[in-house]
């Protein structure tokens, strides 16, 4: 992409509205735009990380067997009415019609879901199933001061199991947990496996907490890694000493990533979801729901990589593989000069696009170096690539690392053939 083309640039301030960090990097960087409190536009740079995320969340569950599939935002207000939660799901927005009744509007799909699969659930040879989405959810919270950590509006990957018993259920529940933390890690966060409520479902779920100031969550959790739980549920306090003997449980906030939940027959009850087993008795199907919030992921992502200058994200998330630059050094800037190091950029750009490697290419003229590095800085890609009279006909590499990590400052100058081997 030719940065001179994007609508979006790089803003020196954004607005006193805007409190939480990513809300503010990310928009001063060109990646979402707010619409009103809790609900924001994704631009082309912001949409480019959420495709990222949802590849790998798509090949992690993929990965478990599961189908993905693509549920109505609109929803039967009667289907709600049979669990119970049409009045008392809070955060439920309702939605009228001029013609029909009122309609809810997604903030989960138990009740979509449910009834759906009832029509292809018939036998335990029907079982087990497991289907997944990546939807935009609606919730009316009562606070949205988190930037995209807590919208009104959200994207969300949400998974369903159907299983013949407990049993099955626990082996896809475990089979979950391992999938959850291969996508948070290739995400390149740590998340903390933690207890937490189990809602009106069941006595526990689990929370995948990623540890961050700006959390609105708090968990107690023992560094050893062997406890871990949400300060909501836990009796535990902080300093008691960790029962293997991995020393004092620190309290800490963070962000909830992911939530999985045992929901036992809570709405296969509700619909009558059964199944007929070996013996040709009906018998309950027992499910299990597994969130992860793809908005709030990116949102914790620079929540946790970013620096004071801007965002450092992963190179598995990052929208783009390199950031090129390219720089007209006004003092030697001939007419001459100046057109020879355009068709150096523009060939280096041409030949790293045909290689498949994906450019962020800063073309601009009449924009300074410090100024393109600022926001090459700013926008976060991890690999800032430079052409210029200096660098003659190789390219100079350097990584964008946090300003306290290593190998800050390290630049080297390669052939385009090496930049191509190591992006690709
Ligand atoms: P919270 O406690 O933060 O309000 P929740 O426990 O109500 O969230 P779940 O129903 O567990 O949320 O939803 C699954 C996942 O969806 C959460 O783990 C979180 O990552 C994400 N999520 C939930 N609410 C929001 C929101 N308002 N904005 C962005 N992501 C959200
Ligand atoms: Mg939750």
């Amino acid at each position: 992409m030719r940065y001179s083309r994007y609508p979006f640039k790089t803003r020196k301030t954004v607005g006193r509205d805007l409190q939480s960090k990513n809300a503010r990097l990310l928009t001063q960087a060109g990646f979402i735009h707010k619409e009103v409190a809790g609900v924001y536009n994704f631009l082309p740079l912001g949409l480019r990380v959420i495709k990222k995320i949802s590849d790998i969340v798509r090949e992690e569950m993929d990965a478990t067997g599961a189908q993905e599939l693509l549920l109505s935002s609109l929803q039967n207000k009667e289907d709600w009415q049979k669990t119970g939660r049409w009045d008392s799901f809070d955060a439920l927005f309702k939605v009228k019609s001029r013609f029909v009744t009122d309609y809810a509007l997604g903030p989960t799909h138990e009740e979509v879901i449910v009834p759906l699969v009832k029509q292809s659930i018939f036998s335990y040879k029907d079982l087990p199933l497991y289907l997944y989405q990546i939807q935009t959810k609606f919730r009316d919270e009562p606070r949205a001061k988190s930037g995209i950590l807590r919208g009104r509006e959200f994207l969300m990957k949400d998974l369903y199991s159907f299983h013949v018993n407990e049993k099955d259920f626990n082996k896809y529940y475990e089979i979950m947990k391992k999938a959850y933390q291969n996508v948070f890690n290739r995400c390149g966060l740590k998340a903390i496996l933690t207890e937490a409520s189990g809602g009106a479902f069941s006595k526990l779920s689990h929370e995948f907490q990623v540890i961050t100031d700006s959390g609105e969550d708090e968990i107690i959790y023992c560094p050893g890694g062997d406890f871990s739980a949400n300060v909501e549920i836990s009796p535990v306090k902080e300093g008691k000493q960790c029962d293997l003997g991995h020393g004092p449980l620190k309290r800490v906030k963070t962000i909830e990533v992911g939530n999985i939940f045992p929901l036992k027959t809570k709405f296969s009850d509700a619909f009558g979801l059964t199944y007929k087993d070996k013996s040709g008795k009906d018998m309950p199907v027992i499910m299990g729901c597994y969130g992860i919030g793809i908005t709030r992921l990116m949102g914790a992502i620079v929540e946790v990589h970013h620096d004071e200058k801007g965002i450092v994200w992963p190179s598995s998330v990052s929208p783009f593989a390199a950031h090129l630059i390219e720089i007209q050094n006004s003092k030697f800037k001939t007419q001459n000069h100046s057109s020879k190091v355009k068709t150096l950029g523009n060939d280096v750009y041409e030949k790293l696009t045909k290689s498949g490697v994906e450019v962020l290419y800063d073309d601009r003229e009449d924009v300074s170096a410090g100024e393109k590095f600022a926001d090459a800085d700013l926008i976060g890609i991890p690999v800032r690539l430079v052409v210029s009279k200096k660098t003659g006909d190789k390219i100079e590499w350097k990584r964008r690392t946090h300003s306290t990590g290593s190998g800050q400052g390290k630049t080297e100058l390669l052939e385009i053939d090496e930049v191509i081997r190591r992006l690709s």
